[in-house]
């Protein structure tokens, strides 16, 4: 179902243009306006789906599922050295569409306008910390 003021659903339905890459019935992939590597691409699913907290099973398994194809797609089209992928969840998180959308963000070079690393805190957890995190999210997904 789309929601009539979602900029990615008009984009599906074709009411905004959009530099299309793949299509099928359940997902639609086209390019990152903002381009943050060159290849930068969006994969959604048709369906409408706020973010990842309220997505339904199917449609997280047939979205993924399309990934390695246009993951490769894009490998085999610029030779990127590597590639992230990245899925933003609630403003805090960076999200800024809230139609549920995965980034393949091609990587070519160390100034290439995308950087994913981040500090380790080994020492901060000790592993009975993270025996009882771990503890506490399993039992939520029960
Ligand atoms: P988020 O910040 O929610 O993870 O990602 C949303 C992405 O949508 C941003 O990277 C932004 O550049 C992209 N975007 C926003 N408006 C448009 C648009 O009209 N067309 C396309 N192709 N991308 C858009
Ligand atoms: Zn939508």
């Amino acid at each position: 179902m789309s929601h009539d003021d979602c900029l990615f659903c008009k984009i599906i339905a074709g009411d905004i243009p959009s530099a299309k890459v793949y299509e099928d019935e359940q997902v639609y992939a086209f390019l990152d306006i903002s381009q943050v590597t060159k290849g930068h691409t969006l994969v959604i699913p048709k369906v409408h789906t706020k973010n990842i907290y309220e997505t339904p099973v199917d449609v997280a398994g047939e979205l993924f599922k399309r990934v390695p194809k246009i993951a490769n797609a894009i490998q085999k089209a610029y030779k990127p050295n590597g590639l992230n992928l990245l899925n933003n969840n609630e403003a805090f998180a960076g999200q800024s569409v809230f139609h549920l959308h995965i980034h393949i963000i091609p990587r070519y070079d160390e100034s290439d306008g995308f950087d994913a690393k981040w500090l380790p805190k080994n020492d901060e957890f000790s592993s009975e910390d993270l025996k009882l995190i771990s503890s506490e999210i399993s039992k939520q997904l029960k």
